[in-house]
Parts: structure tokens; sequence; C-alpha cells
């Protein structure tokens, strides 16, 4: 175990290291979107699949149609017609001509086509005032890529264009990492379910729906128990049932207080430590650990129960850490460069992670003003952690600062030049 104070760039170090990609399996292609692959896919067939007009025109033999031009247009007998779906059985000859719509069959011998607009047709012939050089207008079999070629890498990312490619190959399944399942539950005397009524000193339970959320958004499967109250033995119970997942979450009660038992109930519930309390601001008090057992391996975290710090903690520490188990191979939120919008100041001393607000046209970064991991308004305006290093104190409008984005930016009209 790490002890002290733990930098977050060995936090999230030792956290990458504890995580690997879940065992993989086979799903029908519609259900693997946003999934990584476990194996690499190729090609079983080429694309295209065989040679087709990219024009409706006419096939024919680029020879025939050299000297064509708009004094001396070249007139070819029109013997047949390949349409997609439905191709010409016959091979064009020389000197004749086959009508050929888009992504039909190049007629065979065929290797031209001039396009429809270029022509004249009477009298089931076809005038053509224009040389077509051979190639013209097909694309031909295999020139995208051939039968074998590696169209998916292994732990690439299943999204909507990679699903249009496999389908457009007859694939109709993937092999896929599993998605990591991940029981959550929050700790706390005083909390209650939303929708009942509150007594005194009660406030509602809001981080398991937060962090279910996040865990969904993130690729895992969540699912709740029911908050366990400020009592060892009722959170190792709970702990033991929640094990036989790859990932626990738990908030609250993980602090130095009388009635923090989280670290406790981790050691007895046989989560080995690997480190309590990080150098982040918000959410110092933080435990992470692994179980292993013969129902499998989990990755434990312990998060602070404040709202904001479950929230921040979560984004930095837990969802790279549930996209790694997914498969993954970049998990880390990209950094983005952003100007700060005004003077900042604070004490130096841990990395905070700032709930920030970006405009989108400017790419500014306005922090909010409240920073106090009680301000759970900001959780729902920010769009944006901005990243603020560990010794600085002082920051000036103008400043480049480093963050990432936490929900995607719009901007209210089409920009497209
Ligand atoms: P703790 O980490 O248990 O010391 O809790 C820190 C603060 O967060 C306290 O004000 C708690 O009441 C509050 N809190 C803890 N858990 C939750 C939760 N699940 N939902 C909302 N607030 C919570
Ligand atoms: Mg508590």
């Amino acid at each position: 175990m790490i002890s002290d104070v733990t930098p977050v760039l060995d936090v999230l170090k030792t956290i990458d290291e504890a995580a690997a990609p879940l065992s993989s399996e086979k799903v029908a292609l519609r259900d693997a979107l946003a999934r990584f692959a476990s194996e690499s896919i190729a090609a079983r067939s080429p694309a295209p699949a065989f040679s087709n007009s990219a024009m409706d025109g006419y096939a024919v033999y680029a020879a025939d149609v050299a000297n064509a031009s708009d004094t001396a247009p070249v007139r070819l007998p029109l013997v047949g017609e390949s349409r997609a779906g439905a191709p010409c059985d016959d091979a064009l000859k020389p000197g004749h001509a086959i009508r050929v719509f888009t992504g039909a069959e190049l007629p065979e011998g065929a290797d031209a086509v001039v396009a429809q607009e270029d022509t004249v047709t009477q009298d089931g012939h076809v005038q053509i005032r224009f040389a077509a050089p051979s190639g013209h207008h097909i694309r031909r079999a295999g020139a995208y890529f051939e039968r074998g070629a590696e169209l998916v890498s292994r732990g690439g990312l299943i999204h909507p264009g990679v699903m249009g490619l496999l389908a457009s190959q007859g694939v109709t399944s993937a092999l896929v990492h599993r998605r990591p399942r991940v029981t959550l539950f929050a700790t706390g005397d005083e909390l209650f379910e939303p929708g009942a009524p509150l007594p005194r000193g009660g406030i509602y339970e809001s981080n398991s729906l937060m962090l279910s959320a996040l865990v969904t958004q993130a690729g895992g499967i969540a699912r709740v128990l029911r908050a366990a109250g400020d009592d060892r033995d009722a959170l190792v119970a709970t702990l033991s049932d929640a094990l036989r997942d790859d990932v626990v979450i738990t908030t609250g009660g993980v602090s130095v207080g009388e009635y923090d038992f989280t670290k406790a109930a981790f050691e007895n519930a046989g989560v080995d430590i690997a480190l309590w309390k990080a150098r982040i601001k918000p959410g110092k008090p933080l435990v992470f650990g692994t179980s292993s057992s013969s129902r499998g391996r989990s990755l434990a975290f312990g998060l602070p129960g404040n709202p904001v710090s479950a929230y921040v903690t979560f984004r930095v520490f837990v969802e790279p850490a549930i996209k790694r188990l997914l498969g993954d191979p970049a998990p880390f939120p990209a950094p983005i460069e952003f100007t700060l919008a005004h003077d900042h100041q604070r004490r130096a001393g841990r990395t905070e992670l700032v709930r920030a607000h970006v405009d989108p046209e400017t790419r500014r970064a306005t922090l909010y003003r409240h920073q106090g991991s009680g301000n759970a308004r900001s959780l729902a305006e920010h769009n944006a952690l901005v990243v603020l290093p560990s010794e600085t104190d002082r920051f000036s409008a103008g400043a480049s600062v480093l963050g990432f984005l936490t929900s995607p930016i719009g901007v209210s009209a089409p920009w497209i030049p």
C-alpha cells in the first residue's frame, strides 16, 4: 500500500495497472455499439465486391470511343442493360454498348463507362461525343480494399461507421470485451431515498443515481444496492455481496471521522487496499483496492460522500478504469487547452479539478466561483473540468489551462463554411 497522500498521477497509474480488458463475448453487431473489438476483424470480400459503374451511362470498350468528339461522335448499337441488382448476362462485344446504371455490375469485356450526360440515344443506338479512357467511371473490384484486409484492429471501437462497414461485409456479430458489471451503494445514516419524506437531519441520497448514470455512460452495467448505514458490520455484509462484480463503488464514510468505516470495512471484506487519500481537490479521502476470489476479481473504490467529490473522483479515477475493463486502449479523457476568462487564485498543494463552463465559440473557461464541494448546482451546469496543477496558486485571465470536456458542447447555429 502506498502510504500517505498519493499524487494524482500515481493514483491513476495504480488504478490503471489493476485494470485490464475483461474476457470477450460474441454479440450481435447491432448490440456492439460503443464496445471494443477483442480481436481484429478482416474483410471477407473485396470492396467493391465486383466492378461496377460509378455513373448512369453506357458501358463501352474505351478503344471504340478513343476518337469520339463533338464534331465526330461515335455511334454504337445498344445491346443490353445492367442495373443494380440485375446484371447483364451477356459479355459486351467490341463495337457495341450496354446501358448501365450506378452500382450495376460492369458487363464483361467493358472497360469504360460514358456518362449519360455526354451522349444522345436514338433508334437503339447511343451517340458518344467524348473519349472515355480505360477505367473511366468504373469502381474496380477490390479498389478500396482486398479480401483479408484488416477492417477493425484489436481494441478498435465499434462506432456507427464501423457497424456500417461490417454490415456491408455481411458480418452479423462481433467478438467484443464484456461490459464491466459495476455495483454501487451509498453509505450514511442521514440518507433517504428521493421521494420519501425527510426527517430532521435527513438528506436525499443522490449519489447512487448520479453514479449509476455515469457508469452507464462509461459503458458499464450498473447495479445499485440499498444504501448502508454508518455501521461497520452492515457495510462489510453489503460489500461482500457487491464484491462478486467487476467494480464496486461506495460513497461516503471514507474520511477520518468516528463514523467513517469504509476503509476498515473494505479491509474486513477482504479488499487489498492499494491506496488511501489522493492529493486531489475535491476528493482527497479516497480508497482504492482490489479483491480476488473464486468469484473473480474486483476493483473497489471508496469515493467520498460529498456529491461533488464523488462526481469528480468518478470522472478522474473510476471512468478510465471502467473504460479499460471495457477494452478501451485509450481510456483517459483527451486534454484540451482552454483560455481562462478571468483571474483565479487559490491555495496550492493539491491538484484541483475545477468545474468550469467553456464557451463553445471562444473556448474561454469560466470557473465556478463556488468550488465548495457542496455546490451541486455546478454539477448540473458545468461542461468541463479544468485541471489546476498542484503547485500553482495564481492564474491570470487569458492564461492557458488544460482540462477536458464532461459533456459535448454545441453551438447555436450551423457553422460549416
Ligand atoms: P461523508 O463522505 O460520509 O463524510 O459525507 C460527506 C458529505 O456528503 C456529508 O454532508 C453527507 O451528508 C453527504 N453525502 C454523503 N453521501 C451522500 C449521498 N449518497 N447523497 C447525497 N449526499 C451525501
Ligand atoms: Mg458519512
